[in-house]
């Protein structure tokens, strides 16, 4: 067992923050790396060193992997937490630093592989014994392949490109009419976008819900599902307000795939923190994917298990064994993440600049997870979050109760902020009511 003494943060904003915090109440040295844009950031400041890695764009610093390299050979830095977006489910930046000696908190290097390869993946889960999508088996090879596949699945079909990302190269078929056509519109798109025009193709779920299964393994053949979260409220494919629980499910559903999930990671022997993505339709599950690693909306898990998600993948990565078993997992109460962007609330264009004033809602079962402050300016060339507002309840009607007064109370001026459009939300019947599909907040802003 190798005992972390020192991480890197190969990250910035929130998440760099979350690590950084876990890390200091282990008692483990903090490094941040950042862009020269990001010279006053909070990660910068609270870390215990601070590396300059290179210019605004990310291309050349957040995600340089010699700069970081060099950077953990200059402050002696054993590990390196990639957090999530940029090099977390990179798997060539995970081989380097093995060969360096470096631990990269996260999951194997082939691991990463499988689950990044979109049919791999889908193969995988399947071979594991994760219901999946009815589709083909692989890429799809001829016309005539197309069209007895999309017969048998049966219609509406979806053609994905393999190496797709982003929802793009996705294309709907309703009929054989149409199906050779739309084959042929995801081929260019996937070509134009990835450079690789393999397609394959899936039974399409016409009101299905997201829901996705955290897991957490150790690498030795130990895990466990850390229940759901229902992420169905997004917006170009892009999450604004994940919960946990789901309030679809039933008790029997969530023991019956939870179990499936911690089994599967088992047997594949997952390493860290993981979550497997499902559409979740007329009581029936369907993988679409696996994020092999921490996810932005990981709070809500935590707030409704107890369970620090950083300082259990600082400990898998360690070495150590997990100690917890599927049934020592208790949830309590409800949990409601709110991603609060610095977009406007309608038209949904960023909104870099200066908050001049900034004043986060506090209490009882509140949690904002942010690294702005007052005077900090966004800069233009990241993601627009301002920060995740998580509340938790004794009960979902209690967590919107508090919801709604912790919106009211949160003050962000100076750049536009998503925050009207939450306070819309929480006003919504069926928002209160738990009933909305992955199409509904597409629908609901095509009202407006
Ligand atoms: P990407 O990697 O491009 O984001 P995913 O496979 O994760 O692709 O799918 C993105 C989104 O597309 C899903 O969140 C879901 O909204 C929709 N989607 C994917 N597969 C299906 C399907 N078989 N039926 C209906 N919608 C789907």
């Amino acid at each position: 067992m190798t005992m972390i003494k020192k991480v890197l943060i190969a990250n910035r904003g929130e998440i760099a923050l979350r690590v950084l915090r876990a890390c200091k109440e282990l008692g483990i040295a903090t490094v941040a790396v950042h862009s020269t844009a990001d010279t006053d950031a909070m990660h910068v400041r609270l870390a215990d060193e601070s590396v300059c890695i290179g210019p605004p764009q990310a291309s050349e610093s957040y995600l340089n992997i010699p700069s970081i390299v060099a950077a953990c050979e200059i402050t002696g830095a054993d590990a390196v937490h990639p957090g999530y977006g940029f090099l977390s489910e990179n798997a060539r930046f995970a081989d380097i630093l093995e060969a360096h000696g470096i631990i990269f908190i996260g999951p194997t290097a082939e691991q990463i592989r499988i689950m990044g390869d979109k049919i791999e993946a889908k193969r995988t889960a399947k071979a594991l014994g994760i219901p999946v999508v009815p589709g083909s088996e692989g890429a799809i090879r001829s016309n005539e392949e197309l069209l007895r596949v999309a017969e048998e699945v049966g219609y509406p079909v979806l053609i994905k490109a393999s190496a797709g990302g982003g929802g793009k190269g996705m294309t709907v078929a309703k009929g054989p009419d149409e199906v050779v056509q739309a084959a042929a519109r995801a081929r260019a798109e996937a070509k134009a976008n990835f450079g690789n025009d393999e397609v394959y193709l899936e039974r399409y779920l016409a009101t299905p819900r997201h829901i996705e299964i955290q897991v957490l393994g150790d690498g030795q053949g130990g895990a466990v599902a850390l229940g759901e979260r229902d992420c169905s409220l997004q917006r170009r494919h892009q999450k604004v307000w994940e919960e946990a629980r789901s309030p679809a499910l039933t008790e029997e559903q969530r023991t019956e795939i939870y179990a499936t999930c911690a089994k599967a990671m088992q047997d594949m022997k997952y390493r860290g923190a993981g979550t497997i993505e499902f559409l979740y339709d007329n009581g029936e599950f369907f993988f679409i994917e696996m994020n092999t690693r921490l996810q932005v909306e990981h709070p809500v898990t935590e707030m409704i298990t107890g369970l620090d998600l950083v300082h259990a993948q600082l400990s898998v990565a360690s070495g150590e064994p997990l100690t917890i078993r599927q049934d020592d997992i208790s949830f309590h109460g409800h949990a409601i993440e709110c991603r609060i962007n610095a977009e406007h609330p309608e038209t949904f264009i960023p909104s870099p600049g200066t908050i001049t004033h900034y004043h986060p809602p506090g209490g009882l079962g509140v949690r904002v997870d942010s690294a702005v402050y007052q005077g900090y300016k966004i800069p233009p060339y990241y993601d627009s979050l301002i920060g995740k507002l998580i509340v938790h309840g004794n009960s979902r009607s209690e967590c919107l109760m508090r919801l709604r007064r912790s919106l009211d109370e949160f003050v962000v001026d100076g750049v536009e902020s998503t925050l009207p459009l939450f306070r819309r939300l929480i006003q919504n019947p069926d928002i209160l009511a738990g009933n909305y599909d992955i199409h509904w907040l597409e629908k609901f802003l095509a009202k407006e």
